[in-house]
């Protein structure tokens, strides 16, 4: 049965400061995905914070929300069968140490937290974070 789903993608600032949006995309193009949404922003620390919530208790979270918004981003909402799982596997493990090989952070990561792309976890989430940043 069919199961066409949308997941949110971000070019987290590590990989466009490195010019790697094209090769991120085509990445995602050539497993699959269409890209239906998209936009490169920079984002204040304040959305950041609202952006990474589920996170605010973690001892990570202040500086992953000052990474996020140290530079621009590319925000992509990502349509495929199944996108939020295949999304998930093509971007590898969070750390890029234990990401398998011919996925984006393994390729691209450069730590735990530049690890180049962030994807939604889960339908609900991905329709939240896709409202997040394309609402109309
Ligand atoms: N992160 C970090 N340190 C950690 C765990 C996570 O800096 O110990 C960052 C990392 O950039 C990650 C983001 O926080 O991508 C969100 O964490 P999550 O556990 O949701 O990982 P993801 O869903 O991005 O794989
Ligand atoms: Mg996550």
């Amino acid at each position: 049965m069919s199961n066409l789903e949308q997941t949110l993608s971000i070019i987290k600032p590590d990989a466009v400061e490195r010019h790697l949006e094209n090769e991120i995309k085509e990445m995602f193009k050539n497993n699959g995905f269409s890209i239906v949404k998209e936009k490169k922003i920079q984002i204040e620390k304040s959305e950041a914070e609202k952006f990474y919530k589920v996170h605010e208790t973690k001892p990570f979270y202040s500086d992953l929300c000052e990474y996020l918004s140290s530079g621009p981003i590319v925000v992509m909402a990502l349509e495929k069968e199944n996108a939020v799982l295949g999304n998930r596997e093509l971007m590898g493990a969070t750390n890029p140490k234990d990401a398998n090989e011919g996925t984006i952070r393994k390729k691209y990561g450069i730590s735990i937290d530049k690890n180049s792309v962030h994807g939604s976890d889960s339908v609900e989430n991905a329709k939240i974070e896709i409202n997040f940043f394309f609402k109309d």
